[in-house]
């Protein structure tokens, strides 16, 4: 077979995720959007854990990727030098691997370790390390054992970063042996779709979102109309089993599909074009709520590398909080906030300012409370003395997701989620499209723009300000739907 085209491990990845997703990237690469903040933020943790990969192999040497030709020519040289090497590039009849660390083993064989800032092996991990070693075979070295160096999640940083503490080995050999098997045929596959003239036809499935999200989506997935069967609520199965009979919106489920109870809402709610209310089920959630009410909303960040003592790879650390205090009925809410400066540890500060403005007595209203509880929880076993204080709150803690979650609530302009996002919108008319930080994902990545010095002065304090007004909204938003929900039982 004629073969023009180069294909990467990483084309390879995308390849076998779906071959149209190749084709424009490789044919057409204008169509493919910018990866996303969210997207970037992870592979930039890759690179940054790469770094620290190579910390394991002191006597490793590091081959600059920057240059194709000049990686793979100083690979060939390198290679009889038996030493670790660093991003290792081999290139045999059109396919390409760089090598995270290629490691000498007994006389002349090697280990191939892939780095991963992930805390466990993937299955497309494997199938990541069995191209890199169908390269290197095809290139003639013989690998003995296949690894994937990923986060330890139990690593806690004592002082300065352990890398082998912060790492952990697992040897992938026999899985990635099985996916060896039919990697020709695929790659020869692969190859035919890259060089075609069009991009064969795929069909939307259960891949563009698996392994990764598609950059593709809005693309491919633009043809189903507003309210299609995908904002069906917790299941994708089912809509997938919709769409191969033609079925793209609820009002057009036949009778005799198969639905939940909150599915069944979905639907009717579609065809009626009303929101579904169950007074009695809100009514009894209002009684549970007890004045003065603490609306209560915490910003965290995480890094694959812990950024300060006592803290694991990944721990959610509490950096911001907003807090709306309701003394009574109809009584205007007073507002209380905590956003670190962002210099060292805010835990310690963020409990002692949160302790301060939360009274004794009364509810403590979250929305998805097993965020806040889970924060306020590690925060009291890295803190003990707040052990007490933190059991105390446990118990006043009320979910305001739960009559949105339960269905109690519903209306289709939600889009089958019982996120705030969606719920304060619909409910009170106020969305969060004027503010410049919009999620929780966004506040996290810009606070550590903000930490890791990576932005100026100004800006600094622009993203300060931001995050104040994006927290803030979490918490009186919430002041609004529960005012809203009385005025529905009234
Ligand atoms: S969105 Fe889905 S169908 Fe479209 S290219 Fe991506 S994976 Fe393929």
């Amino acid at each position: 077979m004629a073969r023009k085209k180069l294909l990467t491990k990483s084309d390879y990845l995308d390849g076998l995720q779906c071959f149209k997703y190749l084709w424009v990237m490789l044919n057409e690469p204008d169509r493919i959007p910018e990866p996303d903040t969210s997207t970037q933020h992870r592979i930039d943790q890759g690179h940054l854990v790469g770094e620290w990969a190579k910390k394991l192999f002191p006597d490793g040497i590091d081959i600059p990727a920057d240059d194709f030709k000049d990686n793979l020519r100083q690979t060939e040289e390198l290679l009889n030098k038996r030493k670790p090497l660093f991003e290792a590039g081999f290139m045999v009849d059109n396919t390409f691997s760089r090598i995270d660390v290629l490691k000498p083993v007994s006389k002349d064989e090697w280990d191939i370790i892939e780095v991963k800032s992930s805390t466990k092996v993937k299955g497309v991990d494997i199938h990541d390390v069995s191209f890199q070693r169908y390269c290197c075979e095809k290139y003639g070295l013989k690998i003995r054992n296949c690894y994937l160096l990923h986060i330890n999640n139990m690593y806690i940083k004592q002082s300065e970063i352990d890398p082998k503490g912060l790492l952990t080995s697992t040897d992938i050999t026999v899985e990635v042996d099985e996916a060896m098997n039919g990697i020709q045929k695929r790659i020869d596959n692969l190859f035919s779709a890259i060089v075609a003239r069009k991009c064969s036809a795929v069909n939307i499935g259960e891949q563009c979102s698996s392994p990764y999200d598609c950059p593709l989506k809005e693309e491919c997935w633009d043809f189903l109309p507003e309210n299609n069967v995908f904002e069906m609520y917790g299941e994708k199965k089912k809509a997938f089993t919709l769409l191969e009979k033609g079925i793209y919106t609820f009002k057009d489920i036949p009778d005799d599909f198969p639905l939940n109870g909150k599915q069944e809402i979905q639907r009717n709610c579609e065809i009626n074009g009303k929101p579904y209310i169950e007074k009695k089920a809100i009514r009894q959630f209002l009684n549970t709520l007890q004045y003065p009410l603490y609306y209560m909303d915490f910003e965290t960040f995480s890094s694959a590398i812990p950024p300060f003592n006592g803290t694991k790879p990944y721990q959610q650390i509490p950096f911001q909080f907003s807090l709306h205090v309701v003394e009574k009925d109809n009584a205007t809410a007073k507002h209380h906030s905590f956003l670190a400066d962002g210099t060292d540890d805010p835990r310690n500060e963020f409990i002692a300012s949160l302790k301060k403005v939360l009274g004794n007595s009364g509810s403590i209203v979250v929305y998805k409370m097993d965020f806040e509880k889970g924060v306020l929880n590690r925060l009291a076993t890295f803190l003990p003395k707040y052990n007490n204080w933190v059991e105390g709150l446990n118990d006043r803690i009320i979910d305001l997701l739960v009559p949105f979650r339960s269905f109690h609530y519903y209306d289709a302009k939600q889009k089958g989620s019982a996120s705030i996002k969606n719920v304060l919108p619909v409910l009170t008319g106020t969305n969060y499209d004027h503010l410049d930080i919009s999620d929780g994902m966004e506040a996290s990545l810009a606070f550590l723009d903000v930490i890791s010095n990576n932005v100026a002065e100004k800006e600094k304090m622009k993203i300060r300000e931001d995050l104040e007004k994006y927290c803030a909204l979490d918490t009186e938003g919430m002041i609004w739907i529960v005012d809203k929900l009385k005025e529905l039982v009234r």
